[in-house]
């Protein structure tokens, strides 16, 4: 199932927008913020804004909305009034989830700051029980994102993701967004068919592939291991091509939603990559990839190589 980043106004009861684009661009799955990505202070729906929504879903073909929750959100924040607040702010989101009828929430897990990263973790499992035990007839699933770990963020190495979703306690409520641009930039080679088959094998197991609920689709502006996060237009950036076209014609994954998340304004730009990413999806002979790619290739074989020695 295949998608993008969707606008949407929530403020301004433009929810159900999002829906207009998502049919423009042939979308299948979407997502998009449903509260104010910047602001703390979550304002109610209007009984209006929600039957609007439900409306223009049934009316639409995206068969999949997942909303992201906002970025402020830190629920290892060593800070009492962020945490709390970040607590209280996903209790909102997952209750307006289930008003708008949407499965899944995707999360950042958390930046330890200051603190100890393994206590960090540890406050992000104590938090994420404490909000679902509160929201019990919660039915949306909140997939933690694997990042790019830039700066403090947890969530860059599958054992992180691992050991928070060993440890809370609602485990059908938790699930994994793998973010691909994220990984890579983790650290994790993923490149060329072979790093796409060795990279799901790792993934399998130490989380787990029935966990992963969702994917996000992106290419890197930054190397193998820079632990910055940039995203690049498909075949833009550092990953190549061979990674994109086994992912899109992977059985095992084409009923998870893919979300394409370049910038949302540039419509134009969504409609092409999804028309690349499709022809990916079309195309059955393999793929060669360009020089600078398979160098770099060579190079990462030979020193993996030469330390397993
Ligand atoms: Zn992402």
């Amino acid at each position: 199932m295949l998608g993008s980043n969707v606008p949407a106004h929530p403020g301004r009861g433009g929810l159900a927008t999002l829906f207009r684009y998502a049919d423009e661009w042939h979308c299948e799955c979407a997502q998009t913020y449903i509260t104010l990505s910047r602001r703390w202070r979550v304002t109610d729906l209007l009984p209006e804004e929600i039957s609007g929504f439900r409306s223009a879903w049934r009316k639409s073909q995206v068969k999949q909305v997942i909303a992201h929750v906002p970025l402020l959100v830190n629920l290892a924040s060593p800070t009492s009034d962020t945490w709390q607040k970040s607590k209280d702010r996903l209790s909102a989101e997952l209750a307006r989830a289930r008003t708008l009828g949407i499965e899944f929430l995707v999360l950042h897990p958390g930046y330890y700051r200051n603190l100890n990263k393994t206590a960090a973790i540890k406050r992000i499992v104590g938090t994420l029980n404490s909000v679902l035990e509160n929201v019990n007839d919660a039915k949306a699933t909140i997939l933690l994102e694997t990042t790019a770990g830039q700066g403090t963020a947890i969530g860059s190495r599958f054992e992180e993701i691992a050991y928070i979703l060993e440890n809370v306690r609602n485990k059908e409520s938790v699930g994994v967004c793998f973010d691909t641009c994220h990984v890579f930039a983790a650290g994790y080679e993923v490149r060329g068919y072979r790093g796409y088959e060795k990279i799901w094998k790792e993934f399998d197991s130490i989380v787990g592939l029935d966990k992963l609920r969702a994917i996000h689709l992106n290419d890197s502006k930054t190397e193998l291991g820079s632990r910055v996060d940039r995203h690049a237009l498909i075949g833009k950036g550092k990953l190549g091509l061979q990674f994109f076209h086994a992912l899109m014609r992977d059985p095992r994954f084409r009923d998870t939603p893919k979300v394409l998340e370049i910038p949302a304004q540039d419509g134009e730009k969504i409609r092409q990559q999804l028309d690349h990413l499709r022809k990916l999806q079309a195309t059955s002979q393999s793929l060669s990839e360009p020089k600078g790619i398979s160098a770099q290739l060579r190079l990462h074989e030979m020193s993996s190589n030469s330390s397993n020695c």
